[in-house]
């Protein structure tokens, strides 16, 4: 006679099996059971209707439909450029070209067990934007920083003094992308200006080129608190703004400078050091990870594989470091 569970007990074991699957783990039995117990397992275990935990900060809940996320930060309006030319990429909301890991949960089999959702929030980078002539560039970004406006789409909002909207110049061949504004930043409203900020400069410098010359942006604009790491519905809420500024410049390479930025260019969490060292086809584009000035910081003996990385995007700018002294 197999044990029976009152709601309780129910709710804890279903609550357990979903995260066992969450962990990747979806097999719980490798002996033959009491065919009654199975039966009553499984049905627990296919419960996974059970209430979401709540969302931190207000972010969307996940998992989704696809066709509900495709409609994500689709903006309200499709504002022209001055000149009437050039377009400004705005489609936030497209699936990224590499959207294996969203398809499989869109379309479940009948009979089938659910799939395991991605492994928490983060959102598909969308798709690649029109081209936006080089004279167009500036007003183009100009057109993103005024919907970004005074926002107030995600809590950061609450702890900001400046937006850190991005530095440089539009017709960047080389840009860099950051986590998020430290205190500095927040103050003087451009990213990489503190200490972070002046190794990043040294980087640059080593590498031939002018920071004037190359382009600089977070995956978010305003500081975390305390220099927290962006929770994903921060990301996923200011990310759409960094991959229409990339589509706008329109970098020959892409530097994602620590985890968080590769994690949110990429569209999924990966260890860095499996990133590094290689060239990522990207938007058009060449990405480079590597690791954060401000871990740098902290370990200067990475300096060198840093600088192994900038290298590698030295090569593909057919750039060559400038002689010493
Ligand atoms: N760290 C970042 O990731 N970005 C900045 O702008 C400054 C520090």
């Amino acid at each position: 006679m197999p044990p029976t569970f009152d709601s309780a007990t129910q709710q804890a074991l279903a609550a357990r099996i979903r995260f066992y699957r969450d962990l990747g783990l979806t097999e719980f039995y490798r002996r033959p059971v009491d065919p009654a117990l199975a039966e009553q397992l499984a049905a627990l275990g296919s419960a996974l209707t059970l209430p979401e935990p709540p969302q931190k900060l207000g972010a969307p809940s996940f998992p989704r439909p696809l066709e509900e996320r495709l409609g994500d930060h689709e903006p309200t309006h499709t504002p022209s450029l001055a000149s009437g030319t050039a377009k400004v990429p705005n489609n936030m909301g497209a699936p990224h070209l590499d959207s294996e890991m969203w398809e499989g949960s869109a379309h479940p089999q009948p009979n089938q067990e659910q799939p395991i959702p991605p492994r928490k929030s983060i959102t598909a980078p969308p798709a690649i934007s029109e081209l936006v002539a080089p004279a167009g560039r500036a007003a183009a970004l100009q057109i993103i920083r005024d919907e970004i406006g005074d926002c107030t789409r995600c809590a950061l909002h609450t702890g900001r003094n400046k937006l850190v909207f991005g530095d440089g110049s539009p017709n960047a061949r080389l840009m860099f992308v950051g986590e998020g504004p430290g205190a500095d930043e927040d103050a003087q409203g451009i990213p990489f200006v503190g200490k972070a900020g002046q190794l990043l400069n040294n980087m640059i410098t080593a590498m031939g080129l002018k920071r004037e010359e190359v382009y600089i942006a977070n995956v978010v604009k305003c500081r975390p608190p305390a220099n927290r790491t962006p929770e994903p519905d921060e990301a996923n809420t200011c990310s759409p703004f960094l991959f229409r500024q990339i589509d706008v410049v329109r970098p020959d390479v892409l530097v994602a400078l620590g985890a968080t930025a590769a994690t949110y260019l990429l569209g999924q969490r990966q260890p860095l050091a499996g990133l590094r060292g290689r060239v990522h086809p990207f938007r058009g584009t060449k990405l480079i990870v590597t690791y954060h000035p401000a871990f740098l910081l902290r370990d200067p003996r990475q300096k060198k594989e840093a600088w192994a990385d900038l290298q590698i995007a030295m090569r593909e700018l057919g750039l060559k470091a400038p002689a010493k002294g």
